[in-house]
């Protein structure tokens, strides 16, 4: 199998202190790609330079909707200037997050909409986390995507089929996390079953969610292949062609990736 997981947290607890131990094994289990992602302005030099080092990592610049009150100076010439660099294949995760409330809900929509503005100018894909705040997050998604095309993707997603289709019709990826293993996710199923083959991409959002049958450890890139085999068994498809098909995805939407 060749896999791509795009979106996992490499430095964070669990997985930092033993990075070169998690890449092997996610090398083992055919995982080619890797989406090192940043929720903080302190973490983008260190997810940069995991993939600086790594061929088959990426990185990406964001702030979580979560932490926007911690960064008000965070705006999109920042994450821009940032963006230059050849490894910074995507601008996130950013988002709304009204479950937690972390932050100020004004504040996370000012941040989210500033990530936009960054894809906007850079063509970079937004990675979008969304968790109970569909409606806000598909009206700032239409309102920007007036303002300029962007390429994007709606990262563990967890949403609703009507939320789906609208960010399909926006043009969206979908990927789906180590959540549709679970066996209270039957509605996740009934969605992910559905969703074009050409717009799906899979991720392990390691150190978290990690899937069926490795439920309660610290999640790892190796597991986005156990969450291949369900989704593909799911889907009626053959697990090689699903993993081949989302990590075609993958570097379709990221297509800074191909260099
Ligand atoms: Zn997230
Ligand atoms: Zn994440």
């Amino acid at each position: 199998m060749n896999l791509a997981d795009s979106h996992c947290h490499l430095i964070y607890k669990g997985l930092g202190e033993q990075q070169p131990e998690v890449l092997a094994r996610a090398r083992e289990a055919g995982v080619v790609a890797m989406l090192n992602i940043s929720t903080r302005e302190r973490e983008w030099d260190e997810v940069i330079a995991v993939a600086e080092r790594e061929a088959d990592v990426w990185a990406s610049v964001g702030i979580h909707p979560h932490e926007a009150d911690e960064h008000p100076d965070v705006d999109a010439a920042k994450l821009v200037e940032k963006a230059r660099h050849p490894r910074v294949v995507g601008i996130g995760e950013t988002g709304l997050d009204y479950y937690y409330d972390h932050s100020d809900r004004d504040r996370q929509r000012a941040s989210f909409r500033a990530h936009i503005a960054a894809c906007r100018e850079t063509q970079l894909p937004l990675i979008v986390h969304t968790r109970d705040a569909e409606a806000d997050t598909a009206e700032i998604l239409r309102d920007e995507m007036g303002k300029g095309a962007f390429p994007g993707v709606i990262h563990c997603f967890t949403a609703s089929r009507e939320f789906s289709e609208i960010a399909l019709g926006l043009g969206f990826y979908i990927s789906i996390s180590g959540i549709v293993t679970f066996k209270n996710a039957k509605d996740l199923q009934d969605t992910a079953a559905q969703l074009p083959l050409d717009r799906l991409l899979i991720e392990t959002d390691a150190p978290f969610l990690a899937p069926v049958p490795h439920r309660g450890k610290t999640g790892e890139p190796a597991f986005v292949a156990d969450t291949c085999r369900f989704l593909a068994q799911l889907r009626g498809e053959d697990p090689e062609a699903l993993a081949e098909a989302t990590r075609a995805n993958f570097h379709r939407l990221f297509s800074k990736t191909l260099g």
